[in-house]
């Protein structure tokens, strides 16, 4: 988000050895502490009283292949977007979609990232990990992980528990492309289509909607999409005929909450340095000099000009500390 905010302690490492000593120091004993990536999820509210770790494994190793498939190992510091990359070059399918989603590794088995009608759950293996506590390594596969809409068992149950260390995937060698979301359709005309194709088109249409990370401080989409019951839908879209919706099953359905906080009237509102993104209203960006309180004051009054308005709750997809 771009705040000024500081941690008391702040350790990296590379491997699982050094990964070990800093588990056993008096250091880490004596403080709190989180693990991050590359914070692009993070709303620090305040300074963290504790320390910060941060994986700098950067590895990829092939771990196994077959005739269709191959599995690739990359360590939990490796940046997101170069793995995507990766597998790019190396015709590997399955990551395209999520190109250009910041971030790490590690934080990718975490947050089950997903985007353009593809989840990172659905090429996910492995997930190795330490124990926090004992300093005990242990594998989880996919189905262990509880893979949800942007939520995992390290979000609850083993929340703040262990340490991603590792991510295997398993991506197909033989080409399938997903090609559902709006922008990629036209995609399935072309009859020499590349994962090079998909990429650049994913690219520019974020480029064109989100803010860059690296000039606008913000954590992309700030809320998750609501998910109603279809008796509460059927009454809004009495209200609100144009209102988006995407069945999400089970008689329940997806509302986007982009859509949600504009037609509220929230495109551009502002608190303080912190303003509802105006190309895209479920991002709050930092309009450069906001302060913590500005944040949390703004997405504050979009949950309740929201359930006033439409009677829904928005929850925060963001990590707020
Ligand atoms: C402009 C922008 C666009 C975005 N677009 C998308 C999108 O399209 N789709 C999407 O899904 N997300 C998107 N995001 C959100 C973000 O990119 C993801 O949530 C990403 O996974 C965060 O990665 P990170 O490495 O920065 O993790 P952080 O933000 O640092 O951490 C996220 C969580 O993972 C935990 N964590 C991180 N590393 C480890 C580890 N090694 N072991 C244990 N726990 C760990 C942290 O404790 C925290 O709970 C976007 C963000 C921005 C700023």
């Amino acid at each position: 988000m771009h705040l000024d905010v500081r941690c008391k302690l702040f350790a990296e490492y590379s491997t699982t050895e050094e990964l070990s000593d800093l588990l056993n120091s008096t250091e880490y004993r004596q403080n709190r502490s989180m693990h991050i990536g590359g914070g692009s999820n993070l709303v620090f509210t305040r300074d963290y009283d504790g320390m910060l770790l941060h994986s700098q494994s950067r590895f990829i190793n092939i771990t196994d292949e077959t005739a269709d498939t191959v599995t690739i190992e990359a360590g939990a510091g490796m940046v997101w977007d170069d793995f995507v990359k990766y597998c790019i070059a190396h015709n590997y399918y399955g990551a395209e979609n999520m190109s250009g989603i910041p971030g790490e590794v590690g934080a990718s088995a975490v947050q089950n990232i997903g985007s353009y009608g593809a989840e990172v759950c659905e090429i996910i293996s492995r997930v190795h990990c330490i124990e926090k506590a004992t300093g005990k390594a242990i594998t989880f596969t996919s189905d262990q992980c509880r893979y949800a809409y942007r939520d995992s068992i390290f979000k609850g149950e083993y929340f703040n528990r262990y340490i991603v260390t590792s991510v295997e995937y398993t991506l197909s060698k033989v080409p399938q492309f997903t090609l559902t979301y709006g922008p990629l359709k036209a995609l399935g005309q072309k009859t020499d289509l590349t994962l090079q194709n998909v990429r650049e088109t994913i690219i520019a249409v974020r480029n064109s909607k989100l803010p860059n990370p690296t000039e606008t401080g913000s954590v992309g989409s700030f809320f998750k999409n609501p998910v109603i019951p279809e008796n509460l839908f059927t009454a809004l879209q009495s209200t609100y005929p144009a209102i988006p919706h995407y069945p999400a099953g089970n008689g329940l359905i997806k509302v986007p909450a982009g859509w949600l906080i504009e037609n509220a009237g929230l495109k551009g509102y502002t608190v303080g340095g912190a303003c509802v993104y105006p190309k895209q209203c479920l991002v709050i960006a930092n309009t450069g000099n906001a302060a913590p309180d500005d944040i949390v004051a703004l997405y504050k009054h979009i949950i309740a000009t929201v359930a006033d308005k439409y009677g829904i709750e928005l929850h925060p997809e963001a990590n707020i500390i």
